[in-house]
């Protein structure tokens, strides 16, 4: 593409060539489908759009030094999607249809895929959606599976820089036993309001409590949290968090940086030990915490001070990237290369 100034890209959306579909009906699973259009015909009874029957994923591809095209994690999002059609009773789309969708339209689209040294990556996110008419609360029998990808910019452009988080006790995203461990739109819904504010607060993102005790940390907006002190990273044991697939990578990669790991419950005091802080996801990997207000306790606590990532997180953050982008051995065959 000559006319995409990669590097200058944000998180937004750009039309591609195609976008893949496959549906369900009559109890089987169709055939992929490549379309052009951008829309979706759809009843207006469908239950995706009043029951909130809607899973969706986010994994990125990148361009690798050697050239090659990498997809990261394809099929651990492939199997976070079944739990998460389990979660709200979806009809689950099988792995190898969800990668064959995802390798097949990352393919259609390869003159979107951004160039090595750009910082830029090819977004891909795939989306289930209950499609039959139904008005009685019960699950659809018929379902639409979806993938589409956009390229999308360097998520630090002005470096890895820390930026202020905040925990707004008013607010919960999830219940205890609720839907907070599936990817489902109706937490992001949820969550809007508390981000609105945090915005306007002049902050990057709202850390939530467990809602039941407010207590523990749980996790931020769209992002798993760690802490690291004593050259371990800590990051929270909850029933109410998304399992995150960069917060499992970094786990995974940390012994190798002589990192130890620890995932257990976190009470918001010990935050005041922690000497690094950080959000983690597919979109920035790592997100570096500059410090966490509690704004109705009156309290804060601060990780950066010069206005540097701490240095495990760096750390971390260089070596995932280096995994990602086909600079280091894919020791834990993280990558799917699309040839
Ligand atoms: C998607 C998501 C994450 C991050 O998961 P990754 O697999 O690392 O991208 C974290 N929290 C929530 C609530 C999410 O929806």
């Amino acid at each position: 593409m000559d006319n995409i100034n990669w590097s200058e890209l944000s998180f937004g959306y750009i039309k591609t060539d195609l976008n893949v579909r496959c549906s369900f009906k009559n109890g089987v699973w169709g055939e992929l489908e490549y379309t052009d259009s951008e829309y979706i015909p759809m009843h207006m009874a469908a239950t995706c759009l009043h029951y909130g029957q809607e899973a969706f994923e986010g994994l990125k591809a990148f361009r690798g030094a050697d050239g090659k095209i990498r997809i990261f994690r394809m099929e651990e999002n492939a199997k976070r999607m079944q739990s998460t059609c389990d979660g709200i009773l979806m009809q689950r789309i099988p792995v190898e249809k969800f990668c064959e969708a995802v390798i097949g339209i990352v393919k259609k689209n390869e003159r979107f895929v951004p160039p090595y040294g750009s910082g830029a990556s090819l977004y891909i996110r795939p989306l289930l959606i209950g499609t039959s008419a139904q008005v009685g609360v019960k699950p659809a029998e018929e379902y639409m599976f979806l993938v589409f990808v956009t390229p999308v910019g360097p998520y630090f452009k002005e470096g890895f820089q820390p930026t202020p988080v905040v925990i707004l006790r008013e607010y919960d995203r999830a219940a205890p036993l609720g839907t907070g461990k599936y990817k489902v739109g109706g937490n992001y819904a949820a969550s809007l309001s508390a981000g609105e504010k945090a915005h306007e607060l002049g902050y990057s993102m709202v850390l939530y409590l467990d809602a039941r005790e407010k207590k523990y940390i749980d996790e931020c907006g769209p992002a798993n949290f760690f802490g690291i002190k004593n050259n371990t990273y800590i990051t929270p044991k909850s029933e109410s968090i998304l399992p995150s697939i960069t917060n499992d990578s970094l786990m995974k990669i940390a012994p190798s940086l002589g990192i130890k790991v620890e995932q257990r419950p976190i009470p918001e005091t010990e935050l005041a030990s922690f000497e690094e802080a950080g959000a983690c996801g597919t979109a920035a990997v790592i997100s570096p915490i500059q410090r966490i207000d509690d704004l109705q306790e009156g309290k804060s606590y601060v990780f950066s001070k010069d206005g540097k990532a701490g240095p495990l997180s760096e750390k971390l953050y260089n070596k995932l990237r280096a995994i990602q982008l086909g600079e280091l051995p894919d020791d834990y065959g993280f990558n799917t290369i699309v040839e």
